[in-house]
């Protein structure tokens, strides 16, 4: 890929003129920009710093005025912005991104994609997955036995999320922050961030990911590294998943001591992503799309993907994720790359869930990535009830959360109700220590204690992709509005028929999910960290309080 193939950005005149609603404006920014570019004379950095943020601003507004309707000549001016930005702030230059042609170009991946698309089929047999998915997980994370018997131990990374404000212009339907919703809304000063780390330092906890709903105008880029800042002085290694950021604003966030970023597309289908976010800044798709990309080029060094099952055809969205991650991977080989499957249990009222996951096909789906990427994070939230959670510990998750409040402020709260003293973290694991050698022997299997997956009679279609399947339709009630209609309404995304609801069934029956004021999604697994951390070092796991970064974060 070649820097020389993004076209200057004086070329876009006659189109600017010709397109954009703005033209004045933006032809006087251009114009501003070539003559601070070209200009023999540096300008100040204030000066270059004040145009590459107008500059990013413009791009965003490309991208999400033109969302759903983007042509060649816009990606290219779009890329044009971007790389004039990046010379403004001093950035160095890169390839043109590609990510949106690789998602949609068979060829791209195409052994790891095949290979995938053949596990995700039903027919696979899963305990045979499973035992392939647990062998390469036992290989890439077991690390040399604290006592010095020689032994490995399978590591485990916890981390737990920190949710800094519920405030949220966006509508995603499937969300208990949208900004309908009438729940009682908060926002932590730098201060009371600060005292909520520090009931998860007694806890153990060393790696904190920093959530925050989308609100541009409260959780601004100065709020979170002022943030950031506190508990990286505090000893804490940080991570964020907060909304999509700019290059810069990215680079302001590992300045102030974050070094990794989360950031789920939910999913890769484009026509349901805009149904799902019908309204507000996340309906953009590709700057969302491209975000990772955007903290890549920051230094970011722990880049977190992830798909929210239940809202499209899951195996269709996970092998999108495959093709993003496989192409991350390609421009950054030196980054720490980790998957999430979120579920959604429970949703706003009404919001019913128009592609069902069911246990078996979510462990089915973790295994698929385990394949996929033998050497990446698999990461698991407290969404999932404790004995799937376990579960899926034995066969491929590395990282874990625990003891998880998804509302601002609920760690105080639950530090006073969780009577027991936690147990002091285990020999603080640095961790370079967990990446073990290749070829370590494998444990015996443990047993599958699920029944053998029979597949519905109709799931094939739906489930398993074989190469050259057209993407599957949405359920026909599902129907993107138009751009004027008033957002679906939940009750019109009836589940699909093949899906079945039984997982939904057991999970009212299984565990009580009950959504406390405030909180974005109810936790299913109630442990405690000390607890959790107790049952993983009955299983033999190596507990680990810190992650591995390629590189560390600015002191
Ligand atoms: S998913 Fe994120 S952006 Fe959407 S409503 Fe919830 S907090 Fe806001």
């Amino acid at each position: 890929m070649d820097t020389q193939l993004i076209r200057p950005l004086n070329t876009f005149s006659e189109w600017i003129r010709a397109e954009d609603a703005h033209a004045g404006y933006h032809l006087e920014l251009l114009a501003q920009a070539n003559r601070v570019l070209e200009a023999p004379q540096p300008a100040s950095a204030g000066q270059r710093a004040d145009l590459a943020e107008r500059l990013e601003r413009w791009r965003y507004q490309l991208l999400s005025e033109r969302r759903g309707r983007l042509r060649p000549e816009d990606l290219q001016l779009a890329e044009a912005l971007d790389l004039a930005a990046a010379r403004l702030a001093g950035r160095p230059a890169r390839p043109p991104r590609s990510l949106r042609r690789v998602l949609g170009d068979p060829e791209f991946g195409r052994e790891v994609i095949q290979q995938a698309q053949m596990r995700l089929d039903p027919r696979f047999p899963l305990d045979r997955l499973v035992e392939e998915a647990r062998r390469l997980t036992q290989a890439h994370f077991a690390a040399p036995a604290p006592n010095g018997t020689g032994g490995q131990r399978r590591r485990m990374f916890l981390y737990v999320p920190l949710y800094l404000s519920n405030y949220c212009i966006n509508y995603c339907l499937y969300c208990g922050f949208r900004y309908p919703e009438q729940i009682p809304r908060r926002q932590l000063s730098p201060q009371e961030a600060l005292r909520e780390a520090e009931v998860l330092a007694q806890w153990g906890f060393r790696h904190v990911l920093l959530v925050a709903g989308d609100f541009p105008g409260r959780i601004t880029t100065e709020y979170l590294t002022e943030v950031a800042r506190r508990l990286h002085a505090r000893g804490f290694q940080l991570a964020v998943e907060i909304a999509p950021l700019s290059t810069a604003d990215y680079q302001a966030l590992r300045a102030a001591g974050i070094c990794g970023v989360t950031l789920y597309q939910e999913t890769y289908r484009e026509d349901l992503y805009y149904q799902y976010h019908p309204r507000g800044v996340k309906s953009a798709y590709d700057w969302r799309l491209e975000g990772l990309e955007r903290a890549a080029e920051a230094g970011m060094g722990r880049l977190g993907l992830g798909i929210l099952l239940g809202l499209a055809p899951p195996a269709e969205d996970l092998l999108a994720m495959l093709r993003h991650a496989l192409y991350l991977r390609e421009r950054f080989p030196d980054r720490i790359l980790a998957f999430s499957l979120p579920r959604i249990h429970d949703a706003p009222s009404g919001f019913r869930i128009p592609f069902p996951v069911s246990d078996e096909q979510l462990i089915r789906l973790y295994c698929v990535l385990r394949v996929a990427f033998p050497e990446a994070e698999l990461v698991l939230s407290t969404r999932e009830p404790p004995w799937l959670r376990n579960h899926l510990a034995r066969i491929c998750i590395t990282q874990m959360s625990a003891g998880s409040s998804t509302a601002p402020g609920g760690y105080r709260e639950k530090s006073l109700s969780w009577r027991r003293p936690h147990a002091a973290p285990g020999p603080a694991s640095s961790a370079e220590s967990c990446r073990p050698p290749l070829g370590l022997p494998t444990p015996p299997p443990t047993p599958l204690s699920e029944p053998a997956h029979v597949p519905p009679a109709n799931a094939l279609q739906t489930w398993a992709l074989p190469a050259g399947t057209p993407p599957v339709s949405p359920p026909p009630a599902c129907a993107p509005p138009a751009s004027t209609a008033p957002a679906p309404t939940p009750e019109a995304c009836a589940p699909p028929a093949w899906g079945g609801s039984a997982w939904a069934e057991s999970a009212q029956t299984a565990f009580p999910l009950h959504r406390r004021p405030g909180e974005q999604f109810p936790v299913a697994d109630h442990r405690s960290p000390a607890e959790l951390s107790d049952w993983l070092r009955s299983e033999g796991f190596l507990i680990v309080w810190q992650g591995v970064e390629p590189a560390p974060c600015p002191e």
